[in-house]
């Protein structure tokens, strides 16, 4: 079993399924399989059921007769109660989203925000009552026990938001009632700076910067994790880094307004430990310091820190920005590919061949081009992981699809019912 396994791994990893021309051979050969082997499926099906051949059988080359005079539509229903687990790094966003999809497809709905942002979730507490239907949106606050009891209930949908490590015990509480659920968890994102041209390395680095310290000053699910770039635009990307972040956050960032301080002690303590690593430290080339009253750390760029550190395993969620050098860009690929599915994946470039690569040999949540953070709020594209940063979709329609059901309705009526469709069986009624 493990060798087979195995193998149809490496074939998926060759990229072979993902031909159209391979596709359209399997499938023609499903068709052929069926074709050649008609009287042994017949007398199988026979052999282990006792079927007739009329009922085993289904004309392959024109709609079946048996639906004329219908009509098919599929149509969307509510799925009953769902329960909205959110994380603390966009409290409110975070659960007004899915909120905002539960009740458009017409279900009801329990909120759980989370206890580490506490102000956002009394707040939420507070307001949803005085503004939504009570009987129907209920907000319960609490810690991660009150999350524990909730699970115990019989839900008709989970979406959950927050770390792979919950969204296991999310998973594995869904499993008693085979509950739908969507994870939207987290990981690292990288984002893979190409080429840094003059005239482009300004924006290109602002970006970066917004897209690293802007974003809940790395707090954030979609927020840049670390830099891949080619070894000989590593000192001029440094250079680069130091000025912007200088120009967004002063000369001590410590008092800007414009970025976020550290969640919590726990938080603070876990970020503080990847840089206490001395090797870690020794890749420090700005920034460093931290603030633990203040709850507070400086924006941090570190140069090629050793790949099995904790920070290059673990999702950093913090100001700590690693830059990891590359002979050559194209090795980006197989950097990301040897790692977990990334939420999100950011490519400066202007190669388009390098951009087909990238979408084809890669796999993540999304790409983004030549921009950060902006993809998730283009409400016409999804919202969602792969792999261990989770699965299901969101925003826009795709929220209203996520809490719905599509059942699949075919209308006939009786005004012409077929003889041939019922027993007892014959080979003319084979025909229809
Ligand atoms: P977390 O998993 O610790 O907590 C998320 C929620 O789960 C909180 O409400 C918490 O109270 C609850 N919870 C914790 N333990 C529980 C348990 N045993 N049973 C039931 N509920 C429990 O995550 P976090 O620290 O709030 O958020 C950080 C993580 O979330 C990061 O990994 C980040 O990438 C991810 N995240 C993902 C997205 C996304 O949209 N994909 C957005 C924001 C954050």
């Amino acid at each position: 079993m493990e060798e087979s396994l195995e193998e149809l791994r490496q074939t998926f990893r060759s990229g072979t399924t993902r031909s159209v021309a391979w596709r359209k051979a399997q499938l023609r050969a499903i068709l052929e399989l069926v074709r050649e082997n008609e009287e042994r499926i017949f007398g199988v099906l026979q052999q282990d059921l006792g079927k007739h051949r009329t009922e085993a059988y289904r004309d392959e080359d024109r709609l079946p007769l048996i639906f004329f005079p219908g009509t098919g539509e599929v149509l969307p229903e509510p799925l009953g109660l769902v329960l909205i687990i959110s994380s603390w790094n966009f409290p409110i966003g975070l659960t007004l989203e899915p909120l905002i999809g539960a009740i458009s497809a017409g279900n009801t709905v329990v909120i759980k925000p989370s206890e580490l942002s506490p102000a956002c979730s009394s707040f939420l507490a507070n307001v949803i009552p005085r503004y939504l239907d009570s009987k129907a949106v209920r907000v319960i606050e609490g810690e991660a026990n009150i999350g524990e009891q909730l699970l115990e209930h019989k839900w008709d949908k989970i979406f959950f938001t927050g770390s792979p490590r919950v969204g296991r015990v999310i998973m594995s509480a869904a499993v008693k009632h085979l509950t739908p659920v969507t994870l939207e968890l987290g990981g690292k994102c990288p984002i893979i700076v190409d080429s840094l041209s003059t005239s482009d390395i300004k924006v290109i680095v602002a970006l970066l910067v917004s897209g690293k310290w802007g974003a809940c000053g790395g707090q954030a699910c979609v927020g840049i994790d670390y830099v891949l770039v080619e070894e000989k635009f590593a000192s001029s990307l440094i250079d680069q880094l130091k000025k912007t972040i200088k120009m967004f956050y002063g000369e001590n960032p410590k008092y800007s307004k414009s970025i976020s301080r550290i969640v919590n002690k726990h938080h603070f303590g876990r970020l503080h430990k990847l840089l206490k690593d001395p090797l870690v430290a020794a890749s420090i080339v700005h920034g460093g310091s931290l603030d633990e009253e203040k709850l507070f750390i400086d924006p941090t760029i570190l140069l090629d820190p050793p790949l099995d550190s904790e920070i290059m395993s673990e999702e950093i969620f913090g100001p700590l920005l690693p830059i990891i050098t590359l002979k050559n860009i194209h090795e980006s690929i197989e950097f990301i590919n040897l790692r977990p599915k990334p939420l999100a994946l950011y490519v400066f470039t202007k190669d388009e061949a390098f951009k087909r690569r990238v979408l084809s040999e890669t796999s993540s949540g999304s790409v983004t081009f030549n921009d950060v953070l902006t993809q998730y709020v283009c409400d016409t594209l999804p919202f969602g992981g792969v792999g261990q940063s989770g699965f299901g979709k969101y925003h826009g329609k795709y929220s209203f699809d996520t809490f719905s059901h599509g059942k699949a309705v075919l209308r006939r009526s009786f005004w012409l019912e077929l003889e041939p469709r019922h027993p007892p069986w014959n080979d003319f009624k084979m025909q229809f």
